[in-house]
């Protein structure tokens, strides 16, 4: 469907996970405190689903802008645009499910009509699978988003294997379905985590526009980075776990309904 999908995911390397008094998007409270360490057994999802379509969500060459501070040169296998044709957009929410975020969210798109892609960590899966079920309920997209939330390209592979693979089998086995899009922890990919996940039969996922909700800017901050930045195929991240997010609970109320009286579409991603 989505062949014409644009240039390159937004990578914002540098920021990390641990230690968790880092200061980073994800790294306060609201996740599960266990850390449990992830299995270097063989994932019993081995994937691929589609093997001869490598990086399905395939981007157009040349497109690789990505601008603020600390940010790296992105991969350019990675989407984070996506040229439908249509007045589309692609709202994402990482780090989740989230007992109470996640819900919340849920019951903003639904009121809105809205579709979107959560990317939820495994180990929040693992504890709140219901809520894996209401995403998938409600008609929205899940992707992989690994099981702990570490970063792809410090990993030797058969750890990021794990941790995408076990992911894939926890999501399939509450769902019924293995996820087809994934996207690396704070956007860090490389080719090896790239070749692994389309060996799972994932498509990777960037961003074009960072709500930057993990700042906590208030909620007219949130608001403003994605109205001020929204265009047609946009993807947007936003977060349902890994911290406070009722900021970003109120922003999606109050910027969904204007972008969608301007005619945008939000939409789920389907590679
Ligand atoms: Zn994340």
């Amino acid at each position: 469907m989505l062949q014409a999908a644009l240039a390159v995911g937004a990578l914002s390397a540098g920021r990390f996970f641990f230690p968790p008094q880092d200061g980073t998007p994800e790294a306060a409270a609201g996740r599960p405190d266990r850390h449990r360490p992830p299995p270097h057994d063989t994932p019993r999802y081995p994937g691929p689903a589609h093997p001869s379509e490598a990086y399905r969500l395939r981007p157009m060459a040349g497109e690789t802008s990505l601008s603020g501070p600390g940010a790296s040169p992105p991969h350019p296998d990675v989407a984070h645009t996506l040229g439908t044709g249509r007045r589309e957009i692609f709202l994402t929410f990482d780090d989740g499910p989230h007992p109470r975020y996640t819900p919340e969210i849920l019951r903003v798109l639904r009121r809105n009509g809205a579709r979107a892609t959560f990317f939820v960590i495994g180990e929040n899966a693992d504890a709140f699978p219901e809520l894996l079920q209401d995403i998938a309920d409600d008609g929205h997209a899940v992707g992989n988003h690994t099981w702990t939330h570490p970063q792809l390209t410090k990993l030797p592979p058969g750890a990021v294997r794990s941790e995408l693979g076990r992911t894939s089998s926890l999501i399939d086995d509450v769902l019924g379905t293995a996820p087809n899009l994934a996207r690396a922890p704070y956007g860090a990919w490389d080719d090896p985590s790239l070749s692994i996940c389309n060996e799972l039969g994932m498509s990777p996922v960037g961003w074009a526009i960072d709500s930057r909700d993990w700042t906590e800017p208030g909620v007219d901050g949130i608001t403003d980075a994605v109205m001020a930045e929204i265009r047609p195929g946009a993807i947007v991240l936003s977060h349902d776990g890994g911290g406070e997010r009722s900021q970003t609970v109120d922003a999606l109320d109050r910027y969904l309904p204007h972008l969608m009286a301007d005619g945008y579409r939000p939409a789920r991603i389907e590679p």
